[in-house]
């Protein structure tokens, strides 16, 4: 595909996708300012994200801190968001280059976040994944971790709980995954009211679920497939 080819098939799922979310706001009465599109490029080569920041995507995603790496270095200027893992062995070379970590799913993992952000002087932004689902198969904490998990995050000074996030179990009918982000959205405000932090974002929504997501009152939303699908695979892309 040309580059001219590439920019008018991605500048049409871009404009796709912030319509159903600005219609989504609108259902909800909210704002769609409100709403950040995280466009996760896991899937694509580093020419396609570059793509997607030129066409206004300032908020791109990657699952992999090794591929965050390389198309942070490819694509900079830009909002980098991990969404994936994030070993601790990586942290030194991720946490720079991320305007968020949206995927702490440990306590283990939140200390040495922790410990970077006391080192450098300035606390690591992170959200705290919660497995709502329950699927063995998911990463995160369970919904009853969770408030031993902001109590501690209140106690540092490194990092920064900015929220939570959470992955729906994947279901024909996206309607389906309703229950789910009412879970988080209903944790983040006990969360608020209980550390006093004021856990403002829900990261929540993918391509199958985001426009339920908004209406349940994301304000991240991290979409893949329906903006990248059948586009330049990344080399082993996830
Ligand atoms: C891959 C991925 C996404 C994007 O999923 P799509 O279904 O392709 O939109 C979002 N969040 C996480 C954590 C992911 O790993």
């Amino acid at each position: 595909m040309t580059d001219t080819e590439l920019r008018a098939v991605l500048a049409d799922r871009v404009a796709g996708v912030r319509a159903r979310i600005t219609d989504a706001c609108r259902r909800a009465g909210r704002d769609p300012a409100g709403v950040t599109l995280v466009a996760v490029t896991k899937s694509v080569t580093p020419r396609v994200a570059a793509v997607a920041a030129e066409l206004g995507c300032r908020d791109l995603g990657e699952g992999r801190p090794q591929e965050l790496w390389k198309k942070a270095e490819a694509v900079p200027g830009v909002n980098w968001h991990l969404v994936g893992h994030l070993q601790r062995n990586k942290i030194d070379r991720t946490v720079p280059l991320a305007a968020l970590v949206h995927s702490v799913d440990s306590e283990r993992v939140l200390d040495a976040l922790d410990a970077f952000g006391r080192k450098r002087g300035v606390p690591v932004p992170v959200l705290l994944e919660v497995n709502c689902s329950g699927e063995g198969s998911k990463g995160g904490f369970a919904p009853d971790a969770v408030p031993a998990a902001c109590d501690r995050a209140g106690t540092l000074a490194g990092v920064t709980v900015r929220g939570l996030m959470t992955m729906a179990a994947y279901a024909d009918d996206p309607q389906a995954t309703r229950p789910t982000f009412v879970t988080l959205r209903e944790l983040r405000d006990s969360m608020r009211t209980r550390s006093g932090l004021p856990l403002a974002d829900l990261s929540m929504g993918m391509s199958n679920d985001f426009e339920v997501a908004v209406e349940e009152g994301a304000t991240l939303v991290r979409v893949g497939t329906t903006l990248f699908e059948g586009l330049e695979p990344a080399s082993g892309a996830a």
